[in-house]
């Protein structure tokens, strides 16, 4: 492989347009999680930076907002255009601190351009309205103005395209960002913010604060009242948090939080489609995705055949790291997060599962000296059955490779069990009956439903959750409204 990816490299903080140290000096290690080899020291952001980049912000702001809209929309355009002619530098990048396979690394890189591109145009489309008035003396009109600075907090889970996804409709709303990227995965957010100011996008209008001080920046970014709106991605308990925080202020916020996905395969469903989409919904970034399939509900006429039919398909993954070719499962992104996934697999155990598979695992991962040990992160992608409905893994998110199988016996019990669980982010069902289809789309209480797929992430189309899955959505036309604020005019004539 030709690493193409070192020049991408950044290890400091971007404030106003400059590569800078933190206040304090500091810096914390970033490492990848496949070998556990160190792969840069990187400047550790303080509460000090991040109130000295939204000073930046502020000040970048208002000059942003006025550029013309097609102005804003070529400069993103000229972004995804560098995005994208660098996809295979950010992708090994990606894959060296995340850890998921080369692949799905060049298809996060695409996902994520693919929201700048969509914002690009979008940004020429930010209309107003005129509305007929109650008295024939005055004239209604409503525009649409960007919200101001924006803070946004990503996790590392796709540390490119949760990014993107927040920068984009900010910057064509006429916003200007601080952010703060996982502490896991800095190099991502800070390879994208370089190809953004190599394409002209004017310095302070996006200022990337890599930080292992998560809880004190995120109190500077909550509570500075420079900072007009919050868009957090990550964990339900802390974008409650952050929600409070927030609430002296009334700051505006999007959240778009952890999910449960229920997957609902029918006794009508091609069994081969839903054993496909089944493996793409759990394993794709070794199930580190927020809509992943997590709960499985399989109707009990056809629950030992659809587990036959999985168990074959899982032959072809392979675990191992994501430089490999062959590999298909990257390791999870540490040790915690590995023992967490252990942790449910033996509560279920417990409870009268069983493990009717397990990818077996290569002895030929090399742990690093310095690191943690390779193998610690790698969690072989199993399937259990006979799980109970109170297992944690079916109340939880599992966030690792593990598939535990629940069956049922009607519609209404498939729909109540999907519906019984605080998450509301996505779900997925098999059936070729079409009255069911219709049924099924007006009951599952999820912001996003994949009907015979399992996959459904699109840049046209409205990404989020309901109940504490989140606020608001990311990406198609209704990803900008979150960074506008609407402001109605009313003239009045003699
Ligand atoms: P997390 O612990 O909530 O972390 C997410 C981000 O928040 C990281 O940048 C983290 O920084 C930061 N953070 C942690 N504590 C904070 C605090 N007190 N104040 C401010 N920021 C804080 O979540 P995670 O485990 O990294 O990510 C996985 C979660 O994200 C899952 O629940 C997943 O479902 C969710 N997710 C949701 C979506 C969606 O669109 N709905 C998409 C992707 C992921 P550090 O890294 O420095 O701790």
């Amino acid at each position: 492989m030709i690493v193409a990816y070192s020049s991408f490299i950044k290890n400091q903080l971007l404030i106003d347009g400059e590569w800078c140290l933190s206040a304090d000096e500091k810096t914390f290690a970033v490492v990848n999680p496949a070998t556990g080899e160190p792969i840069a020291q990187v400047a550790n952001a303080t509460p000090a930076d991040a109130t000295r980049a939204i000073d930046a912000a502020v000040r970048a702001q208002i000059t942003w907002a006025e550029k013309a809209a097609n102005e804003r929309s070529r400069l993103l355009r000229c972004w995804f255009d560098l995005v994208m002619q660098n996809q295979e530098a950010l992708a090994q990048l990606l894959t060296l601190e995340q850890g998921k396979p080369l692949a799905e690394a060049r298809a996060e890189i695409a996902y994520g351009a693919s929201y700048i591109e969509w914002f690009a145009e979008e940004a020429k489309r930010i209309y107003g309205d005129v509305i007929p008035p109650l008295a024939n003396n005055q004239r209604i009109h409503v525009i649409k103005q960007p919200v101001g600075v924006v803070a946004a907090i990503t996790p590392w889970n796709f540390p490119c395209a949760m990014l993107a996804r927040k920068l984009a409709p900010a910057l064509a709303a006429g916003c200007a960002v601080v952010a703060k990227p996982a502490a896991e995965t800095p190099l991502s957010a800070l390879a994208l913010a370089q190809l953004a100011l190599e394409a002209g996008i004017p310095a302070g209008v996006i200022n990337i604060l890599p930080s292992a001080h998560a809880q004190a920046i995120g109190v500077e970014f909550t509570t500075n009242t420079h900072v007009r709106k919050l868009s957090f991605t990550g964990s339900t308990a802390v974008g409650k948090t952050l929600i409070a925080q927030c609430a002296p202020g009334v700051k505006r916020i999007t959240l778009e939080l952890g999910g449960n996905a229920p997957f609902i395969v029918f006794d009508d469903a091609d069994l081969d489609a839903a054993v496909a989409g089944a493996i793409a919904a759990k394993f794709r970034n070794a199930g580190q995705t927020c809509v992943c399939a997590n709960r499985f509900y399989i109707h009990q006429s056809v629950y030992d055949l659809f587990c036959q039919k999985l168990t074959a398909g899982m032959q072809a993954l392979k675990l191992g790291n994501g430089f490999d070719d062959e590999v298909t499962v990257g390791p999870l992104i540490s040790l915690r997060a590995k023992e967490k996934v252990q942790g449910f697999v033996d509560d279920a155990v417990r409870r009268g599962a069983r493990i009717a598979f397990q990818t077996p695992i290569q002895n030929s991962f090399q742990a690093h000296p310095a690191g943690h040990g390779a193998q610690d992160n790698f969690f072989a992608p199993t399937v259990l059955v006979d799980v109970t409905q109170d297992a944690r893994l079916a109340c939880e998110e599992i966030f690792g490779p593990v598939i535990g199988l629940i069956p049922f016996a009607t519609e209404v019990q498939a729909i109540q069990l999907a519906n019984a669980s605080d998450y509301g982010l996505a779900a997925y069902f098999y059936t070729r009956d079409t009255n069911r289809i219709k049924r099924l789309c007006d009951q599952l209480q999820t912001g996003m439903v994949g009907v015979n797929t399992g996959l459904i992430s699109n840049a046209a189309a409205p990404f989020g959750g309901i109940k504490q899955s989140g606020w608001g959505r990311e990406g198609s036309r209704y990803g900008l409204d979150d960074y506008l604020d609407i402001k109605y005019l009313c003239e009045t004539f003699s």
